[in-house]
């Protein structure tokens, strides 16, 4: 067997690290995983052929001669230790972050605020699980300053290894939802998982930044010692707080220094992710100018919060995930907008267990306080939100929701568009 040590100085030979076979890059090191469906020890050769330097394999069957192959107990336990180990030679504050919603796009907002001034690595896309944590620690190569590392969490103890691997000196909750309730048994238990962050950095002396307006992390923060610091941001009773003037079509805030910025996200939650990005950077010596510049200029993709125009209709698509408190937050928002005729097109929200129809009822019950002038419902589990929405038309699949939306061309209308990333609900764009 490979110890860890050995492997890292193969890994230290190497361009980089790899997990699939069709992103090999000469000269990089790959690591077979094991899925469900799938064997990687079998692509072992073929990763060889296509130019990986060595490969890690958990099956002795497929080791070959010549020293290409280094052999381990299990190949994802062996690609956590080697992140684990890489981690220990860097000697860079690594923010580490977690929290039901928006950590993806709190994390691009952090890593374009500490870009002004750093070198700065920052997880590729949602590349935050038990896989793809390991995976960005390893890209963190020495020309790095700073890193951010997005973690995300399902069930319990994940955050706990995630964060003993990427090893966080600063971390930030975003917040504390309802999301992946399913794996996590309820809200308790999602407190308690994400909770796994503060239990680290209290562990080692780590700073936190804690949104100082949210009642139940300020609580998180104080049922623990151990902090090296605890920075707030956004607290209620400090005016030199950036404020909120404006929540639609986009965020527009006003800085502590009088300025007034816009940006190109909309919405009360996503002022809450760039307040932290603010903090963060104020933290690390960035200016305000800077940091304001890099929170303006930042544009959103992947159907996170985008504002898109159809003819004389305005599109808010936020089709890239929804749980139940990602809804409330985009429907609460959207409520309070004035527009000439508003309409929301929302699709099922997964991951939600025994708990799916009683919150997907709450949310009927949501929309029809908003009167909205229309409803519409689409996937499997939204049928148990028109016990509140008599009027809603529903689909029980977007493909009849498409020609629906096809046959019935709107004008001058306000658009929510938001489900699960399961429901695709950015393919109803076209049709409008
Ligand atoms: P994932 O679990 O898929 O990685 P994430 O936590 O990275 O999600 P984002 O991708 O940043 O979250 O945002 C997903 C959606 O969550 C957004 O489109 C928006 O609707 C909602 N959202 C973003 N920020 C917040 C927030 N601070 N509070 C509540 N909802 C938010
Ligand atoms: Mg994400």
């Amino acid at each position: 067997m490979t110890s860890t040590t050995d492997l890292y100085a193969k890994y230290l030979q190497c361009s980089g690290v790899s997990t699939d076979t069709r992103q090999i890059t000469p000269g990089c090191l790959f690591v077979a995983l094991k899925g469900p469906l799938f064997d990687a020890n079998t692509f072992a050769a073929e990763a060889l052929s296509k130019g990986a330097r060595y490969v890690v394999v958990d099956d002795p069957a497929v080791v070959q001669p010549g020293g290409q192959y280094l052999l381990v107990a299990d190949g994802l336990t062996a690609l956590q230790d080697l992140a684990r180990h890489h981690r220990q030679t860097l000697r860079i504050p690594v923010v580490g972050l977690t929290g039901s919603n928006g950590k993806t796009t709190t994390k691009e907002l952090i890593a374009s605020v500490l870009s002004q001034r750093y070198v700065t690595y920052a997880t590729r896309g949602n590349f935050n699980n038990h896989i793809g944590v390991p995976l960005t620690v390893l890209a963190i190569t020495e020309q790095y300053e700073m890193a951010v590392v997005e973690m995300g969490a399902n069930h319990q103890r994940e955050i706990a290894l995630l964060s003993s691997i990427c090893q966080p000196t600063h971390g930030l909750i975003t917040n504390v939802g309802k999301a992946h309730l399913e794996g996590f048994g309820g809200i308790e238990g999602v407190r308690k998982g994400k909770g796994e962050l503060y239990d680290f950095l209290a562990q080692s002396g780590g700073t936190l930044f804690v949104n100082a307006s949210d009642p139940t992390l300020m609580d998180m923060q104080q049922e623990r010692q151990g902090f090296g610091a605890m920075v707030p941001y956004l607290d209620p009773s400090d005016p030199t707080q950036p404020q909120l003037l404006e929540e639609s079509p986009v965020a527009v805030y006003q800085t502590p220094e009088g300025q007034t910025i816009r940006t190109h996200m909309p919405g009360r939650y996503n002022f809450m992710n760039m307040a932290a990005a603010l903090a963060i950077g104020q933290y690390f010596g960035v200016t305000a100018e800077e940091a304001n510049h890099a929170v303006a200029g930042y544009n959103p993709t992947n159907n996170r919060s985008q504002v898109v125009a159809r003819g004389t209709n305005t599109v808010l698509l936020d089709a890239y995930n929804a749980n139940p408190s990602s809804m409330a937050a985009a429907i609460t928002q959207f409520m309070q907008q004035p527009a000439e005729r508003k309409m929301v097109i929302l699709g099922d929200m997964y991951e939600l267990g025994e708990e799916s129809a009683a919150e997907h009822a709450a949310l009927g019950k949501l929309i029809a306080s908003g009167n909205f002038d229309t409803v519409i419902l689409a996937g499997q589990d939204m049928k148990y939100a028109l016990e509140y929405l008599p009027k809603a038309y529903y689909f029980p699949d977007k493909f009849s929701l498409h020609n629906w939306i096809a046959d019935h061309p709107m004008q001058n209308t306000y658009i929510l568009i938001k489900g699960s990333r399961g429901m695709g609900l950015e393919s109803v764009v076209p049709f409008i």
